[in-house]
């Protein structure tokens, strides 16, 4: 819920509202049976949309906010991280025109669905050298784009190693310290442009996943490895918790 008065907001970039609040974060969140928020925030469902869509637009929006912040036609794009996120990333970057998708991910169920949504290529980084793979498949130049989604110091260090000269790194995975780059190796002589990438953009983001759901473009159900009936809302968790589900629908009145 953006504030809708400061200078982000007033210059079409709500999404970093100084005065932002998120639902779950700063306000109550959303495992209840009433939410309220404002008027503007609501977002009607197209009909021709799986109603079973409406529940993921949330990640779906980062996925579709960092594929298209920057060339995507033609580009070839790797994905570090493949939670519910990067997994989306690889189905917008293909339907939005990337020429090769890589996925790289430590978590063998995850690198499973990742080529479920159809990445050309999938890498595990614990046994092998990815960036000789990913160079081997681009001429020896390197990713055209990369969508860092891990978090993870080593998945970011592997984005900076990945990257092409001139290309783009789009940073969304959060880290809770301090990473350390070599300035003039990994950015200023390679000549990158690296992006922070903030939840979606109010509303040109939602625009965007309307669009390309609208039109077919998105098969997101590989994503979707649970559904369960809010009674057993403690075991969707503890599948959470082993690294074997990505996507959970949890049905109010069941999942019949
Ligand atoms: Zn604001």
């Amino acid at each position: 819920m953006a504030c809708g008065k400061c200078l982000q907001c007033r210059t079409g970039e709500a999404h970093i509202c100084q005065n932002v609040k998120i639902i779950g974060v700063d306000a109550d969140g959303a495992f209840a049976e009433y939410v309220v928020i404002p008027e503007s925030n609501v977002w009607k469902l197209d009909p021709a949309i799986p109603q079973e869509y409406a529940s993921i637009l949330d990640p779906l929006g980062n996925a579709v906010h960092s594929v298209l912040a920057g060339e995507i036609a033609a580009k070839s794009v790797a994905i570090t991280g493949c939670g519910p996120i990067g997994l989306f990333a690889i189905a917008v970057a293909r339907a939005t025109g990337a020429a090769q998708v890589f996925a790289i991910e430590t978590n063998q169920h995850r690198r499973k669905i990742a080529a479920e949504m159809k990445a050309d290529a999938v890498f595990d980084p614990a046994t092998q050298d990815v960036k000789a793979e990913i160079l081997q498949r681009s001429d020896g130049q390197g990713a055209d784009v990369v969508l860092e989604m891990a978090g993870h110091p080593k998945a970011i260090r592997t984005a900076f190693d990945i990257v092409r000269r001139g290309g783009r790194i789009s940073l969304l995975g959060l880290t809770s310290k301090p990473i350390s780059l070599n300035f003039s190796e990994d950015i200023i002589f390679k000549g990158i442009t690296i992006q922070g990438i903030n939840g979606r953009r109010m509303y040109q983001t939602w625009y965007q996943m309307t669009a390309l759901l609208k039109a077919g473009k998105l098969d997101l159900h590989p994503a979707i490895t649970d559904r369960i009936a809010m009674k057993d809302f403690s075991s969707a968790m503890e599948r959470l918790k082993t690294g074997e589900a990505s996507k959970i629908l949890v049905y109010p009145n069941g999942t019949k």
